[in-house]
């Protein structure tokens, strides 16, 4: 029996969700197939209920401040009302029912199963098979990525997954990778009292952003106590029944990671990858062994199929995905739709400080044959900063592409970075030439005042 769709959305995560409720609002059949939750990954394991856990984290770091500056205080961690909120407000105890009915509300059809192609237009889900007459929508997204390491496959260690669910904070907590899930769960952990050690091979954390901002979060996380090991020689992992410990380097003379490393948990946190083999991408004639779904710059794949969010490996973003579906969702339409443009990506780390950054790294730019020039400011010597005192760590970087005036990338790390990037966004994406910026008023004292002094900085770096 095959049933018959205007459009199949294969993953209802934000990109797919977003795809299949605006084609059944703009009339459309849609039949929306989802394994999981409908949602995905951001309401449930991810961005949500991070953040939900980041914002006590960071009211507990908040009470530390006020000595010295307010008076007094203490405050005692407690992981219990983290959790509930968790169950309670982001994930309704991880149920989708809400979503279900939103998505049904709009026309859709849904699906709970797991789809995988059996034809360039067909899906096929348990023994249905639905075939699209105007196309599929493949947003599947990405799921954790283990390295492989030694013993490491057959230990009880977290995923972030494990990290939101939890019902209590470990005593210790080892995390494996230094990118931004693991320093932002790391540095919640290590405020709700843990011991934590972050274990990151490349020799910073944050090792795709600027080096100033890798470089930042490790002093911070330093001064928190947190142990962070850059530039680790992660030879093995194992489980006694009740800690993990970590094998570091061979005690070479110089090693600094040779010893071992022992915590209660470990959170691997190495990145995310597609799966494309179990989603029988084969019936479009595209190697299953692919890092992530090939797509043009209107998100196709082949004819009459698409790919939206973490599945196409560009960004792995909640607010990428949901900007693909609106390109994808125009193209399915036939209406005017202009091409992805990804030069002005934001990126967020949550950590406290936060670490915006947009576009392009000074060397990325440089690999790109670019004539650089760079201006950096620090957020303590602004006036703003200086007025913040405790937390204030932070610091604006930007990157002109000197021969057209415009700026190319920026990074925004500090309190608020991420709100400062804002404006930053705008002048990439816009190509805001540097002399408006710098005619610009800026309001006193805010944090984004860095960003004229920065601009005042700019200058040829050699
Ligand atoms: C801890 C954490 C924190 C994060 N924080 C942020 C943040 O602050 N900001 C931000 O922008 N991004 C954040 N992200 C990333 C963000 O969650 C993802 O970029 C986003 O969820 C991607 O959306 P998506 O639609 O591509 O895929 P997903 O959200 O992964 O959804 C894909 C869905 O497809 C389903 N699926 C997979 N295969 C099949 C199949 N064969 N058939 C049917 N269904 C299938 C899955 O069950 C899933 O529900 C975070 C991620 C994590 C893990």
């Amino acid at each position: 029996m095959v049933d018959r769709a205007d459009v199949v959305v294969v993953g209802m995560g934000p990109g797919g969700e977003e795809v299949a409720g605006r084609l059944a609002e703009a009339g459309l059949d849609v039949v929306g197939v989802e394994a999981e939750l409908l949602g995905g990954e951001c309401p449930y394991w991810g961005c949500v209920p991070s953040k939900m856990m980041i914002r006590a984290a960071n009211l507990l770091a908040e009470a530390g401040r006020v000595d010295g500056m307010a008076g007094t205080a203490s405050a005692e961690p407690d992981w219990a009302p983290v959790a509930r909120r968790i169950r309670d407000e982001a994930t309704d105890d991880w149920d989708d029912r809400v979503a279900v009915e939103r998505f049904e509300g709009k026309g859709g059809r849904f699906v709970r199963g797991r789809g995988r192609l059996v034809g360039p237009r067909q899906v096929a889900v348990g023994d249905e098979v639905f075939e699209a007459t105007r196309g599929v929508v493949l947003a599947t997204g990405a799921r954790p990525w283990t390295p492989d390491v030694t013993g490491l496959a057959a230990t009880p260690y977290w995923t972030n997954r494990d990290a939101v669910e939890a019902t209590v904070a470990p005593g210790s907590l080892a995390v494996l990778g230094g990118g931004a899930i693991g320093v932002e769960l790391g540095q919640v952990f290590a405020r709700f009292g843990a011991a934590v050690t972050i274990v990151e091979v490349a020799p910073r954390l944050l090792a795709l952003e600027e080096p100033e901002a890798g470089a930042l979060v490790e002093d911070v996380l330093r001064r928190e106590g947190v142990d962070v090991r850059t530039g680790a020689d992660l030879r093995s992992v194992s489980h006694d029944g009740s800690s993990f410990s970590l094998q570091l380097g061979d005690g070479r003379p110089g090693d600094r990671d040779g010893g071992v490393v022992r915590a209660e948990r470990l959170l691997v946190a190495t990145g995310r990858r597609p799966d494309l083999a179990s989603l029988g991408v084969d019936a479009l004639g595209i190697d299953p062994q692919l890092r992530a779904l090939p797509v043009d710059d209107r998100l196709r794949v082949a004819p009459g199929v698409w790919a939206v969010g973490d599945v196409t490996g560009v960004g792995a973003f909640t607010h990428v995905a949901m900007y693909q579906a609106g390109i994808a969702v125009r193209d399915i339409l036939g209406t005017a739709v202009a091409a992805a443009d990804y030069r002005a990506v934001p990126r967020v780390t949550f950590t406290d400080p936060e670490i915006g950054a947009v576009g392009l790294s000074e060397e990325a730019a440089r690999s790109r044959g670019l004539a650089v020039r760079v201006g950096t400011a620090q957020v303590p010597a602004s006036a703003r900063g200086w007025i913040h005192k405790a937390g204030n760590d932070g610091l604006v970087k930007l990157v002109e592409d000197a021969e057209r005036g415009v700026l190319v990338g920026a990074l925004a790390a500090g309190p608020a970075g991420g709100e400062v990037l804002g404006l930053l966004t705008l002048a990439v994406h816009a190509e805001v030439p540097v002399t408006s910026l710098r005619t610009m008023i800026y309001a006193y004292p805010t944090f984004h005042r860095a960003v004229e002094a920065a601009l005042a900085d700019l200058h040829d770096v050699a």
